[in-house]
C-alpha cells in the first residue's frame, strides 16, 4: 500500500491548488480525481473561458461571497485573488480583466488555466491520479486509509476538495459531505444558490435576449448586473444573485435602463414623438424588448395618452415579474451549505475534531456569486489547506 504525506480527494480548483501548495512545501502529495480530466466544472465557467478570479479589493471579495465570506478573512490574509493573478502570470498565463472585475485567460480557453495548474503540480513533484473514484475513507493507527475500486493508499494529511452537489455530472456528488459525516462532523442543509429563476412570463417573446447592467429589485435587495431571458425564465448573474433572496410566489421588478430617470426617458420620447413607439424604444433597448414594451400601445409616440406614457415609463423602470420558483440544486450553479464552519479551524482549514483532516472549496458551507468569487474561494482555500502552518 502506497503512503503519501498528503492525499487530496477531488481535482477541481480547490484540489489542484491544494496539491500545488502541499508539493511546494515539500510534502509527498497525491491528487485523486474520479473524472478522466481535472477541473471539469471549472472548464465550464465563464461560458467555457474560465472565470479564474475577480480583481476586486478584499471588501469586494467578502461582499461577493454572501455565504459565510467572513470566515475566509484568515485564508485571504495568506493567499488572495492578487496571489492568484500573480501565480498565473509567474507560470506563463496572461490574464485579462473584463466587466465587474472578472478575470479570464487571454486565450479565452479554460484549458489554458487547467493545464497550467496541472503542469505546476507535476513541476513540484506531485502525483495526479485521474479516473479514480475514492469510495471510502477511514482513519486508524494515526493514518488515513483511502480506498478506490482498485487501489488503497494511506496518508498523514487528508484534504477533501470534492465540491458541493450542484451540476453532479461534473463529479460533485456530495462525497465530501459523507466523509465529514463519517467523522461525526456537522454538515449544514444543502440548498440551491446562484440559481436561474423560473418565472410566470411570456418567455417565448423574449427568449435569448441578453441585457447588460439592468437592475433587479426585490424587497430591500437591489442587484445591478447582466440578465438573460430564457425559455423557462431568467438567468445570468443578476437573476442568480437575487435567487438567494427571492422565493416562488414573490414579485421582482426590473429596471431596464437604470442610468436613465423617468424624466430623461420622457424627454427622449418626446424628442422622438414623430416615430413609432417601437422605433423610438429601439434607440435604447434591444429590438424584441422594444417591440414587447410597445405592444398594445398606440402606434406613434405622439398618439400616446398621458396614462399610456406613464405606464410605458413604469414598465421600463419597474417591470414586475412573478417568480414561480428556482432551479433545483442539481441545476443551480452553486451549493449553499456544506461542512459546518464551526467544525473547521479558519487558519488551517483543519477539522477541530479530526487532526490531519482538512476541507477546502465548495464542500465547505461557503457560497459565492458567480463572477470568479467561488473560484477565488476554492483556489485560496485550497492553497491554505495544502500549506504547512508552523
Ligand atoms: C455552469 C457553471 C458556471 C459557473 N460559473 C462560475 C463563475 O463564473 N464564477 C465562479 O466563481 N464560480 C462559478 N461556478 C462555480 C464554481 O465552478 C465552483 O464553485 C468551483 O468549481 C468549486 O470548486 P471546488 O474545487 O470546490 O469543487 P469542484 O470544482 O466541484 O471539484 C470537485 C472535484 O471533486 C471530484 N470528486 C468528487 N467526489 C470524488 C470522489 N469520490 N473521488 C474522486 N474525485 C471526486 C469531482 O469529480 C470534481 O472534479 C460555476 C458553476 C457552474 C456549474
Amino acid at each position: 500500500m502506497k503512503h503519501y504525506d498528503t492525499i487530496i480527494i477531488g481535482g477541481g480548483p480547490a484540489g489542484m491548488m491544494a496539491a500545488i501548495s502541499s508539493s511546494y512545501y515539500g510534502l509527498k502529495t497525491l491528487l485523486i480525481e474520479k473524472n478522466k480530466r481535472l477541473g471539469k466544472k471549472l472548464a465550464g465557467t465563464g461560458g467555457g473561458r474560465c472565470n479564474v478570479t475577480n480583481s476586486g479589493t478584499l471588501d469586494d471579495l467578502i461582499a461577493g461571497i454572501p455565504g459565510n465570506g467572513r470566515f475566509l478573512y484568515s485564508v485571504f490574509s495568506q493567499f488572495d485573488n492578487h496571489d492568484i493573478i500573480r501565480f498565473f502570470e509567474e507560470n506563463g498565463v496572461a490574464l485579462k480583466e473584463e466587466d465587474h472585475g472578472r478575470m479570464f485567460p487571454t486565450t479565452d480557453k479554460s484549458r489554458t488555466i487547467i493545464s497550467a495548474l496541472d503542469a505546476k503540480i507535476h513541476e513540484l513533484g506531485g502525483t495526479v491520479l485521474t479516473n479514480t473514484e475514492v469510495v471510502s475513507v477511514k482513519k486508524f493507527d494515526e493514518r488515513f486509509h483511502i480506498k478506490s475500486k482498485y487501489d488503497e493508499f494511506t496518508c498523514d494529511k487528508l484534504i477533501v476538495t470534492t465540491g458541493g452537489k450542484s451540476y453532479p455530472s461534473t463529479g460533485s456528488t456530495g462525497f465530501g459531505h459523507d466523509i465529514a459525516r463519517h467523522f461525526k462532523m456537522e454538515v449544514t442543509d444543502l440548498e440551491a444558490a446562484e440559481s436561474p429563476l423560473l418565472t410566470d412570463f411570456p418567455h417565448k417573446k423574449l427568449q435569448g435576449i441578453s441585457l447588460d447592467d439592468i437592475t433587479i429589485t426585490y424587497d430591500k435587495y437591489v442587484i445591478t448586473h447582466d440578465l438573460l431571458f430564457t425559455h423557462f425564465g431568467l438567468s445570468g448573474p443578476a437573476a442568480q444573485r437575487i435567487s438567494s433572496f427571492v422565493k416562488g410566489g414573490k414579485t421582482i421588478f426590473i429596471d431596464f435602463l437604470p442610468d436613465k430617470s423617468k424624466t430623461d426617458l420622457e424627454k427622449y420620447l418626446q424628442a422622438e414623438r414623430e416615430k413609432s413607439v417601437k422605433n423610438a424604444l429601439r434607440g435604447l433597448l434591444p429590438e424584441r424588448l422594444a417591440e414587447f414594451l410597445a405592444e398594445d400601445l398606440a402606434d406613434k409616440v405622439k398618439q400616446l395618452s398621458a396614462k399610456d406614457m406613464g405606464d410605458l415609463l413604469e414598465n421600463i423602470k419597474n417591470y414586475p415579474i412573478q417568480v414561480t420558483g428556482k432551479m433545483s440544486l442539481a441545476k443551480s450553479f452553486v451549493t449553499k451549505g456544506g461542512v459546518d464552519l464551526k467544525e473547521i479551524n479558519p487558519k488551517t482549514l483543519e477539522s477541530k475534531k479530526v487532526p490531519g483532516l482538512h476541507f477546502a472549496g465548495e464542500v465547505l458551507d461557503i457560497n459565492a456569486h458567480t463572477g470568479g468569487f467561488n473560484i477565488t474561494a476554492a483556489l485560496c482555500s485550497g492553497w491554505v489547506a495544502g500549506s504547512l502552518h508552523y
